[in-house]
């Protein structure tokens, strides 16, 4: 609202002009806003710190250093770009780059399902993302389709050729000036995949410690059943049979977010996710026991690959799950992605 503005434009830098909300999280709320100096478009998450405790502090200071430590290993373009963060007494201002097109999550409700087409799409690059993270030692810890966002590119991505320039056009920005990148278009189709949300991600340095304090930061299946089975048992037993070994306990740690961007393809391929009960305790069992299933009538047309990839990616023992790698392989992966990825 317009007092909120004026209330806080003392401590936002003068040259920023806030629009309109864009979102809401649980502590913060992220608004449209402008770069009068250079005219760019830009997003702030804007975080009142009043009522926030130790540990809520903590975690938006990790969020901030966990951005600017992917920024300084070399941007990656499906990982969203932080542009600058502002501290003041009362808020934090993260500065980020916009995107248009808001929460994959919307596109979900708006197209009910994805095709497999545009399926691929969106999850290859958020495996890169997710691949350069890791390489990064970064685990993202809550990969939802909330925390994916895009940019719009004008024009509808159902068939093999509007793929190819979707993925031309979402990679190369100097397509804008061709026209065939329009950015602020409402309502556009889905172009560049934007990773978001590193208020939960670690760095894999205290990697036992971490993870055990991971479960208590995000209470198991807060998050709509995207939590991967270690992380709701992660007691006593899955810590001592990953003490010995650093290596192990960090290839545990990243086949979290192997599991949740599991989650996510079963999700977008159906319209619904895989693991769901209103009550908590049966979602807990559910997914420890990685109880789901493809349901009929809706997965009848879904292809055998994606069912295997899928099947793969919900393993329970994190050891046997797939790997970063062995997705890049697997043939939903390869097999489409091989002569598109040329285009790049
Ligand atoms: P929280 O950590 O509080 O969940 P997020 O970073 O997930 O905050 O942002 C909350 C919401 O704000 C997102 O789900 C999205 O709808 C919107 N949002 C955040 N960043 C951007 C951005 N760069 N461009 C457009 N919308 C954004
Ligand atoms: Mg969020």
């Amino acid at each position: 609202s317009a007092t909120f503005q004026l209330e806080l434009a003392p401590s936002l830098p003068l040259h920023y002009e806030l629009g309109p909300v864009l979102g809401e999280g649980a502590f913060s709320s992220v608004y449209r806003a402008k770069n009068t100096k250079t005219g760019q478009d830009v997003a702030i998450k804007i975080i009142n710190k009043l009522n926030l405790s130790q540990k809520q502090l903590a975690n938006i200071s990790n969020e901030i250093h966990v951005m600017n430590t992917l920024a300084n290993a070399g941007p990656h373009p499906n990982i969203l770009r932080l542009i600058e963060a502002f501290d003041t007494d009362l808020n934090c201002f993260i500065v980020l780059e916009l995107c248009d097109g808001g929460e994959i999550f919307n596109k979900i409700i708006e197209y009910t399902y994805f095709s497999e087409l545009l399926s691929r799409h969106v999850f290859y690059q958020l495996l890169d993302a997710i691949r350069y993270m890791h390489e990064n030692h970064i685990v993202h810890r809550d990969i939802k389709p909330e925390n994916l966002l895009f940019k719009t590119i004008p024009f509808n991505v159902r068939s093999e050729e509007d793929a190819k320039a979707a993925l031309r056009a979402s990679d190369d920005e100097s397509k804008v000036d061709e026209g065939k990148f329009v950015p602020g278009v409402g309502g556009g189709c889905i172009g560049a995949i934007k990773l978001a949300d590193f208020g939960l991600a670690k760095q894999l340095k205290y990697d036992l410690l971490s993870t055990k304090r991971a479960n208590n930061l995000k209470t198991p299946c807060g998050t709509a059943g995207y939590t991967a089975p270690e992380v709701i048992h992660c007691g006593v037993d899955t810590k001592k049979r990953f003490k010995s070994s650093t290596s192990r306990s960090n290839y545990y740690s990243k086949a979290v977010d192997i599991w949740s961007l599991g989650c996510f393809l079963y999700t977008i391929l159906c319209g619904f996710p895989p693991f769901y009960d209103e009550d908590h305790v049966v979602l807990t069992q559910k997914i420890i026991k990685a109880d789901f299933v493809f349901l009929e009538p809706w997965w009848d047309e879904v292809s055998a690959e994606a069912k295997d990839l899928i099947t793969r990616m919900l393993i329970v023992n994190p050891e046997d799950r797939i790997t970063i790698e062995e997705i890049y392989a697997h043939p939903w992966v390869a097999k489409a992605t091989a002569p598109e990825a040329k285009e790049y």
